[in-house]
């Protein structure tokens, strides 16, 4: 079948494409041993989510950023949240994006392959819009329902990277969160700490990295009591022992 010029070219140019598609797709067989395929598997789910703010000014700059080669390196999230509410989805959920960076959480040492990343469009001084925080409460039950994400598992960029992130900062709802049942939030009555309780021990238990003990206590401050200070109060151990005690119960949930 004769075909213009320039039409020849585009399917000729998107038969490269999707070689090259094919080719980046195929995983990498381990060589050390026999590959016997078996055709009985999936993807892999997340098993955590990390909340951002973009930092930026609007949310056409941010899915240009998340989108694009950058100065500094491409990036993306799974997904982006506007002010106005609308959700835009960037990498499939099943795929590995670019948001975590170097970091830690309990035991997960690589964020990006264990996580869905949500970005949301904020400069990192403002109030979350209200119809943006209701876009995120719906897309995180969506989420901890259809990928089975454990609804505790929902963290900041800092609490994961204290010493690199701030983000999404002392402003973020994240009572408004726990209250629709999402992320680590003290519970019941605060009581005194058991004697001889060890608060460092209580932020490793939660998740806290202790490389740099100022930032991890920074991150925890940032999230529980809306400040950035880097020093422990005597209300910072009753709540780091409820937290711990609830990890404790329910390490996965
Ligand atoms: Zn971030």
């Amino acid at each position: 079948m004769h075909l213009p010029r320039h039409r020849c070219c585009t399917l000729a140019a998107t038969f490269a494409l999707a070689l090259l598609a094919a080719c980046t797709t195929v995983q990498r067989r381990n060589p050390i041993a026999t590959w016997v395929p078996s055709a009985n598997f999936d993807q892999r789910h997340a098993v955590i989510i990390v909340l951002h703010y973009t930092q930026q000014h609007s949310v056409e700059e941010s899915l240009s950023t998340l989108r694009g080669e950058n100065s500094t390196g491409p990036v993306s999230a799974h997904y982006l949240i506007g002010k106005d509410g609308r959700i835009f989805q960037l990498v499939p959920d099943g795929a590995r994006a670019w948001h975590a960076g170097n970091g830690r959480w309990g035991t997960i040492t690589d964020l990006n392959s264990a996580s869905i990343g949500i970005e949301l469009d904020n400069d990192g001084a403002s109030d979350f819009a209200e119809p943006q925080v209701e876009s995120l409460l719906r897309l995180l039950d969506d989420l901890t329902t259809r990928l089975m994400i454990p609804k505790t598992q929902v963290i900041g960029h800092a609490d994961m990277a204290p010493s690199r992130k701030q983000d999404p900062g002392p402003r973020f709802p994240w009572s408004r969160l726990a209250a629709a049942g999402y992320g680590l939030w003290p519970r019941g009555e605060l009581g005194e700490p058991p004697a001889g309780f060890d608060p460092w021990l209580a932020l490793s238990a939660i998740g806290y990295a202790l490389d740099d003990r100022p930032a991890a206590v920074r991150a925890y401050r940032e999230h529980y009591r809306g400040d950035r200070a880097t020093a422990l109060d005597a209300q910072d151990l009753r709540i780091l022992a409820n937290l711990a005690a609830q990890r404790a119960k329910r390490p996965t949930q």
